[in-house]
């Protein structure tokens, strides 16, 4: 049997790859780190998560994200399997040590006898076989060339950013303490998954001052066409509003200060375990665009920071996706080329997860229809249905932009109550019916 080829051994393309495997069809996956390298990743590991090491809310009942982990378990995902195997305490997020992560995604694929991997830069579009292109946020230039010039649809560019990193033992713990918000969590290890680092209203104050003033890369002309509110910077968010940050990552809520439980913190910065060991912290929300010199200055304005040695600090970076809407069908096809199916978040999706469940549609669409069936998307009142339903044909192609899964994009369900007050019985209701609908279109592939 002819091979499928997979460009990108990322989040998507490796999942892609495994479940093309685990269906019996032979795969070649090419990917061209580390001779290649992009200014995100450091290794030439598969699934290298470049940023924060979380995957998100973990909760399959209230959550969307959550929902779409349950799928990916149900449905043999080797990135759940192997986020279960390296997980962090996160309180009800899923965190994971990245580095033994994406090593033990690296080995299950080495060891896999029907998976190739090609250290390469594929640098044109192939014009025959059977291909899924998942060469993600920082596909290589040549390549994003190749794509326009066939899709002659330009490429959007906005940005996604790097939250600072610190050495957990330049944290004064005599002013932070370890806290989940509402102490949320199975384990005393999740209720304590956070260092806390408390301010007063005039530590806050002054923080915003240093902000505003502080020095920051220009975004070149045309760079902010693409920007999107999960992911502004935080000087943008301190420009929006001096109290923008407190009501953001900086918000007081469901903390008590460990060393003075009768005062109320006016904001709070919270700080998330970074690796397995525990002695990397990164500092929740704080993308940003400030200029090294000035993040090292302004961070250490904050209480318990103030001796902070920082591993990493933040940036803020362009990434590349198509007008899926316009190019992909609900197959993840290529319109023009049905040869080539996309996946990952160049087709629009946002985020580890997202990307990781269209690599896991992809591989098992290319691997049935190498074996002579069809199989159609999972259904919409799913994560995964209605996340690729949004990218294929429910968004507006016009103003089309990257896309996390929510339940924004469910369809509603009839009697039951909209608006905040009724999320608590519609958001499990939402994930009751998904649940039964994404077994039914498992059961249905036999
Ligand atoms: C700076 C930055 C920070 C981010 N932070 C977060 C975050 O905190 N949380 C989050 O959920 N998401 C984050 N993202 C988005 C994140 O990258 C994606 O969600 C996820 O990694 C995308 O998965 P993917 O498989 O589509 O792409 P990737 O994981 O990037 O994989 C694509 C692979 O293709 C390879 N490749 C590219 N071009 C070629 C070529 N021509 N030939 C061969 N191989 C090629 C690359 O080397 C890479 O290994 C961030 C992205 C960037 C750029």
């Amino acid at each position: 049997m002819q091979p499928i080829h997979i460009i990108g051994a990322g989040l998507a393309g490796s999942e892609a790859a495994w479940q093309i495997a685990e269906a019996g069809v032979p795969v070649v996956l090419h990917e061209m780190r580390p001779k290649v390298e992009t200014f995100a990743h450091r290794t030439g590991d598969c699934a290298e998560m470049v940023c924060s090491n979380s995957f998100r809310s973990d909760d399959d009942q209230m959550n969307a994200v959550g929902q779409l982990h349950w799928e990916m378990r149900a449905a043999n995902g080797l990135i759940m399997r192997m986020a279960d195997q390296h997980r962090l305490p996160a309180g009800g997020a899923l965190a994971v040590d990245r580095d033994a992560f994406s090593n033990a995604v690296s080995e299950v694929l080495r060891a896999h006898p029907l998976i190739e991997i090609r250290g390469e830069e594929i640098t044109d579009l192939p014009s025959e076989g059977n291909w899924i292109v998942a060469t993600g946020p920082l596909t290589s230039a040549a390549l994003g060339q190749s794509i326009q010039s066939l899709t002659g649809a330009d490429s959007l560019a906005f940005f996604d950013a790097i939250a600072p990193i610190v050495h957990a033992d330049s944290i004064d713990m005599s002013i932070c303490w370890l806290q989940s918000r509402y102490d949320k969590g199975e384990t005393e290890e999740e209720r304590t998954a956070y260092i806390n680092c408390p301010m007063t209203r005039e530590d806050y104050e002054a923080f915003i001052d240093a902000l505003l003033a502080a020095d920051k890369a220009e975004f070149r002309e045309g760079e902010t066409a693409g920007y999107f509110d999960g992911c502004l910077p935080i000087e943008v968010m301190a420009e929006r509003g001096r109290e923008t940050l407190r009501h953001g990552p900086m918000k007081p809520v469901g903390l008590t200060n460990a060393h003075k439980p009768s005062e109320k913190a006016y904001a709070v910065v919270q700080l998330r375990r970074d690796n397995a060991l525990g002695t990397l912290y990164n500092i929740v929300g704080f993308q940003t665009k400030m200029k090294y010199g000035a993040q090292t200055e302004v961070f250490k304005r904050i209480p318990g920071l103030q001796n902070a040695s920082f591993a990493r600090l933040g940036g803020i970076h362009r990434n590349t996706f198509l007008n899926s809407p316009t190019l992909i069908d609900d197959r993840l096809r290529l319109r023009l080329r049905p040869n080539l199916r996309f996946a990952g978040q160049v087709t629009g999706v946002e985020g580890y997860v997202e990307s990781a469940a269209m690599g896991l549609l992809a591989g098992r669409m290319a691997a049935a229809e190498a074996l002579g069936h069809d199989l159609p998307p999972p259904p919409l009142t799913t994560s995964m249905g209605a996340l690729v339903n949004h990218i294929t044909g429910g968004a507006e192609a016009k103003t089309f932009q990257p896309m996390n899964v929510n339940f924004g994009l469910y369809p509603p369900l009839e009697d039951i109550k909209g608006g905040r007050r009724g999320r608590k019985n519609r958001y499990p209701a939402y994930t009751d019916r998904a649940k039964a609908d994404f077994n039914s279109w498992l059961a249905a592939q036999g």
